[in-house]
């Protein structure tokens, strides 16, 4: 009699567990093809308190928007709508 030992079918396979939290564009959503810099209450979400850009995984912008957002940052920076870098 031959001992087998017991095999566990478990399959070495970790899922990803991925939470099923859509993360969608909030300039796709609206069909915003361009961002105005003007906008700074929308602009303003994307933008850290220190007025930093947020990078793209934290806001969820797509890269075409994220493009043009950084863009238009700049511009509203540069008008003084946002400020370069505030003190910490
Ligand atoms: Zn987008």
């Amino acid at each position: 009699m031959s001992s087998q030992p017991t095999q566990t079918k478990q399959t070495q396979r970790p899922k990803l567990k991925r939470r099923k939290r859509r993360r969608v564009c909030n300039f796709c959503v609206d069909k915003m093809d361009v961002v105005d810099y003007k906008d700074i209450n929308r602009i303003k979400r994307y933008v850290s308190e220190r007025g930093k850009i947020n990078p793209r995984r934290n806001s969820g912008v797509c890269a075409k928007h994220q493009r043009r957002l950084s863009e238009a940052i700049k511009r509203a920076r540069f008008i003084g709508l946002i400020p370069h870098c505030s003190e910490l």
